[in-house]
């Protein structure tokens, strides 16, 4: 079976990677260069997107932001999943906020913005601090601004509206402001369902964000209580846009209640921990899901971690040292802040993973991977 997957970078990468013992094939189409590729080696084969979609058995997509006219071609095919619906709603807040309103799902409260007083509302409505994003285009907190003062509004209103500007008739600008949520702390929840509506959730992940950037995750702690919610969540959403394929959630917990930050209708960068804690990874799950295969088990295996690699030109190989480490390079050039790799670290138990961590930031200093001391000491604690 050979599986077309539109986007080229890591999630293709790893997808690949995990179909493989499947007996799926995977190429992958690079939106930038629009051409088909090797999802490992990036060999530029001299087939077609046409012709990579007529020989496709099923196409996916590893990123949300995918021109209007290549999703249309992909969705024509019958092949494509989880259909253009669910691609477009994750690429765009104004959709994503009005399909957890339709099903009921409790968000950061928000206004949409498209000219000056509609920011000016938001600041008299929602109070400050506001957290401000543009409604499509935006990644690893890109096209955000954090506004804490009306001597703000002028400058970041400029802003918003070249962003505004830069839009079209077919592909309109749009921004959003948001309630800054004062969490204890994030959480997402990652799950497939496949075409017969069967779901498959993974444990509740925690999440550390540094710099708006996913630096580490973490899971398998005793989230039962809050887990529910996000089960629920997961379930609504899933099945409103009669999902196929892998879906993350992310959340804010506050208090134990959890609101929605956003939906990724794709793998999930808050999931390469499956890689190692479960037996069935989310790369897998989605390969089954969107190749019409049975789901796999999504239970924990092992307590595991992730910790992100941004910017540096190698994984220290010294990590290996460490029982249970293992490393996942993408192959792409450096660059600073870009996610590089991942570094999965499993253990028996909690304090067994606290104490690993510790050893790990030996050879990961903390200007290079924040985070890893301070969940080492909150493991220690919980
Ligand atoms: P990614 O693609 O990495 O998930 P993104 O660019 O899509 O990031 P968001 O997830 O919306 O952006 O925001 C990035 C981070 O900024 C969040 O994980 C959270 O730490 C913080 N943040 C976003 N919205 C809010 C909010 N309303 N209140 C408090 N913090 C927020
Ligand atoms: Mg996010």
């Amino acid at each position: 079976m050979t599986i077309l997957i539109l986007g080229a970078g890591q999630l293709a990468r790893m997808m690949s990677l995990a179909g493989a013992p499947l007996n799926l094939n995977v190429v992958a189409y690079d939106v930038g260069s629009q051409k088909i590729v090797h999802p490992l080696t990036g060999e530029v084969y001299s087939t077609t997107l046409e012709q990579a979609i007529e020989s496709a058995d099923a196409i996916t997509a590893e990123f949300e932001h995918i021109p209007d006219d290549v999703l249309t071609i992909c969705c024509n095919s019958n092949k494509f999943f989880p259909g253009k619906a669910a691609i477009k709603t994750g690429g765009d807040r104004a959709l994503e906020k009005a399909l957890l309103d339709k099903t009921n799902v409790t968000c950061a409260p928000y206004q949409l913005i498209t000219e000056k007083a509609h920011l000016e509302l938001a600041v008299k409505n929602l109070g400050k601090p506001l957290v401000i994003k543009t409604c499509q285009a935006g990644y690893d907190g890109k096209g955000q601004w954090r506004l804490k003062s009306d001597d703000q509004i002028d400058e970041i209103w400029s802003q918003m509206a070249d962003f505004i500007a830069s839009g079209t008739e077919e592909a309109p600008h749009t921004i959003i402001a948001e309630k800054m949520i004062p969490f204890d702390r994030e959480v997402s929840i990652i799950g497939a369902r496949d075409k017969h509506g069967n779901v498959a959730i993974y444990p509740l992940t925690e999440n550390e964000h540094t710099n708006g950037v996913l630096t580490l995750s973490i899971a398998g702690k005793n989230n039962h209580q809050v887990e529910q919610q996000a089960v629920d969540a997961f379930t609504k959403i899933a099945n409103e846009l009669n999902y196929v394929g892998v879906l993350a959630i992310e959340f804010f917990d506050v208090q134990g209640t959890l609101l929605v930050n956003e939906i990724a209708p794709r793998v999930h960068n808050s999931g390469h921990w499956t890689q190692q804690g479960c037996h069935c990874s989310q790369f897998e799950n989605h390969m089954r899901a969107v190749a019409g295969l049975p789901l796999g088990n999504t239970e924990l295996k092992h307590i595991t971690a992730m910790i992100n690699v941004l910017g540096q030109p190698s994984i220290p190989s010294d990590v290996l040292k460490t029982v249970d480490v293992t490393s996942h390079w993408y192959g792409k050039t450096a660059k600073p802040g870009r996610k590089m790799g991942h570094i999965n670290v499993s253990a028996v138990n909690m304090s067994e993973l606290a104490d690993k961590l510790g050893e790990l930031t030996e050879y990961l200093p903390e200007q290079d991977y924040p985070g890893i001391l301070k969940a080492a000491a909150n493991l220690v604690l919980s």
